[in-house]
């Protein structure tokens, strides 16, 4: 197992734990659980190389640590609105604990920590602003 760093449509870098070994579909799932973006629209790239099912992280050289980039199939030269619209939407309607300030799944009804005994005190999460 190892992490693999993921550059999201936000810019934002997220970390995944998976088997290197394991193929590029396995990760995908990982990332449509994550980002809400199905798996046969997301693009991934490393060291500017896309990857494709069908083959392991580290045949393209993935090695734990490295960064991956995410990206949405292009329609002349645009990212397709819809798909846009729905990882901005995935990124506001996260929740922020009110105690302890953890991220939590926009469905969350609880924290999901401890310290501030998984406290039903929840907020959305504010829009970022651009
Ligand atoms: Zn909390």
């Amino acid at each position: 197992m190892g992490f693999v760093c993921l550059r999201n449509l936000r810019d934002e870098s997220l970390l995944f734990e998976i088997d290197l070994d394991s193929d590029i579909a396995k990760l995908k799932e990982a990332i449509q659980e994550r980002e809400s973006i199905p798996t046969g629209k997301q693009l991934l790239y490393f060291a500017g190389q896309p990857l494709e099912d069908g083959h392991s992280l580290s045949y393209y050289g993935v090695s734990a640590g490295s960064t991956l980039n995410l990206n949405l199939p292009v329609r002349g030269g645009v990212i397709e609105p819809s798909l846009l619209q729905l990882a901005k939407k995935y990124n506001i309607e996260k929740k922020v604990c009110r105690k302890c300030y953890a991220r939590l799944h926009a469905k969350a009804t609880n924290c999901r920590k401890r310290k501030c005994g998984h406290s039903s005190n929840l907020r959305p999460k504010k829009k970022p602003k651009t």
